[in-house]
């Protein structure tokens, strides 16, 4: 029984921590699916924020550099309208001493390189002074000279003095000059966020090669000296930058591409997510890059923050489950224990009952008897031992049957239990002998008592064959004395005056001292 219990036990606990490891292992592994995608999906939400801004530095730059190119052209502009305002001065001059004047002005070195010029005789058409890269008129109509001069020079002034005409606009080349110069100044004192590197290359050779590109500017080293670039080069994780930014330059203008540098400060290979965009005017590629997370940094990140969590989850399912597993064992030893007690119970019953009364046996008589002389000793509690038995039982038996005894049987004992306490106690001592035992029955109650009991046995009508009759009983009864030593005294009395009554005509109770009391029931 104990070993079944035991297999029981370990088979349920088996089973528990089977599911216990069941419910650890789904657990952890939707975690880690979780996480993977938070991973995954972090890291992308990060690149794209990251494409985002430098996408937008790169833009902005671009318009930073048009609206220098604007400013330079405008001040050009604005020094072309002071030269009129000049010449004007010299109008009321005569016409030689204008020209004079005139060419003095335009001869100025500075205005040289600045100005294309020519200066006209209007009535001659003769060419009076020329500068710079502008053809003479020769036989062009005065519609198709003036439409030349406006798409040749930058800036396009024309003013008549008399009978000298000026037509004059800054040097295209200087003025283009002029403008990369402030777009260049405007590129290296552009403010933009600490972490991303920018670098401005001009291209050479659009097939590529060594030489292809000279870089003009790189915001790690902003003040050093312009670098040839060559297809060729590699990055620091070998990959061809160079060439593939050509390459997408060629085919779309602008993209993103992936750069590793080596970090000399920090002693280690960083890699950058680049945007770069072609700025045709100068042939200028801007290039601005910003560190991206590479995927171990990023998972590294992600485990310091998650381990904590998974920790604290773990230890809370574990504590779960351990919970659970303690009131599990607990309600099983619980239920065993409760059917063992039941069973126990049970067992017990059968054991101090007797099978055709359903009364006490002689073992549970016994105990009682022990129980009721403990308490005669301890608290002085006394109760009434009473012997039964039943009169000439054998003829009964011989003359109706056994069974018709064990009707008797029953039957007296349902009629003696209707009478008595639910304190008092009947048994089946032996045979048709029955002991009653009644605490804290009073002497003085007893003939009382005696005939209570000698009239609801023989109440009872036995019916047999043509026979009708009834059954009595015979009574001893005594009670615990200060002199015995143990309840077989009391017991042995009782049955003294059983016997007493028995021969004194049965159908009676005796007891007192020498069972000298005895009560006839008549
Ligand atoms: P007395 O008035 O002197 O007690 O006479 P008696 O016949 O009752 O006494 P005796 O002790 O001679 O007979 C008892 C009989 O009870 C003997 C036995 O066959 C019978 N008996 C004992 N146990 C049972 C039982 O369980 N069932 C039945 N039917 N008879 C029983
Ligand atoms: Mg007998
Ligand atoms: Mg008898």
């Amino acid at each position: 029984m104990e070993n079944v219990r035991k297999k029981y036990r370990v088979l349920s606990l088996f089973i528990m921590v089977v599911l216990a490891c069941s419910i650890i292992l789904i657990f952890t592994y939707h975690m880690m699916r979780i996480m993977e995608l938070y991973l995954l999906q972090g890291e992308q939400s990060i690149r794209e924020e990251k494409e985002f801004f430098i996408k937008n530095g790169v833009d902005s730059l671009i318009t930073d550099m048009e609206d220098a190119k604007q400013m330079e052209y405008e001040l050009h502009e604005g020094l072309c309208a002071e030269t009129a305002v000049h010449l004007s001065r010299h109008y009321m001059q005569t016409p030689e001493h204008f020209l004079e004047l005139a060419i003095d002005y335009f001869s100025i070195p500075e205005n040289q390189v600045r100005y294309d010029v020519i200066i006209e005789d209007t009535n001659s058409g003769q060419v009076l002074y020329h500068n710079g890269d502008i053809k003479t008129r020769g036989s062009l109509s005065q519609y198709e000279w003036t439409s030349y001069l406006k798409n040749t020079l930058s800036t396009y002034h024309h003013r008549t003095y008399g009978e000298i005409e000026v037509y004059w606009g800054t040097d295209a080349s200087y003025l283009a000059e002029k403008q990369k110069i402030r777009v260049m100044r405007m590129i290296e004192t552009s403010l933009y966020p600490k972490d991303r590197i920018l670098w401005v290359g001009e291209v050479k050779n659009f097939e590529g090669g060594p030489d292809f590109a000279v870089l003009l500017y790189d915001s790690l080293h902003p003040y050093s000296a312009d670098r040839l670039l060559s297809t060729a080069d590699l990055d620091a994780d070998g990959r061809a930058y160079f060439q593939k930014q050509l390459e997408v330059i060629k085919e779309k203008g602008q993209g993103f591409l992936n750069l590793s540098i080596n970090e000399m400060k920090r002693n280690q290979v960083d890699e950058l997510l680049t945007y770069f965009r072609f700025y045709p005017e100068y042939n200028l590629v801007v290039t601005m890059g910003t560190e991206i997370m590479d995927r171990d940094d990023f998972d590294r990140i992600l485990t310091e923050k998650r381990i904590p969590i998974i920790k604290t989850m773990a230890v809370q399912i574990v504590f779960a489950l351990l919970t659970i597993m303690a009131v599990a064992i607990f309600a099983q030893i619980l239920i065993e224990k409760w059917y063992y007690n039941k069973a126990g119970k049970k067992l017990t019953e059968q054991v101090n009952q007797d099978p055709l009364t359903k009364i006490f046996n002689r073992r549970g008589a016994m105990s009682c008897l022990e129980a009721t002389y403990i308490r005669y000793r301890e608290i002085d509690e006394n109760a009434a031992i009473v012997m039964l038995d039943v009169d000439h039982f054998k003829k009964i038996n011989d003359a109706y049957g056994h069974e018709f005894g064990d009707q008797v049987l029953v039957r007296t004992t349902d009629a003696i239990q209707k009478h008595i306490r639910s304190t008092d106690m009947l048994a089946r001592w032996g045979g048709e002998e029955f002991l009653l035992i009644c605490p804290g029955l009073k002497p003085e109650y007893v003939e009382y008592f005696a005939k209570k009991i000698l009239d609801a046995v023989g109440m009872n009508e036995y019916h047999a064959g043509e026979d009708d009759f009834h059954v009595t009983v015979s009574l001893g009864i005594s009670f615990y004395e200060p002199d015995d030593t143990e309840y077989s005294a009391a017991l042995k009395r009782a049955d003294l005056a059983m016997y007493r009554a028995k021969e004194n005509g049965r159908n009676q109770a005796a007891f007192g001292i020498d069972s000298d009391i005895l009560y006839y029931n008549n």
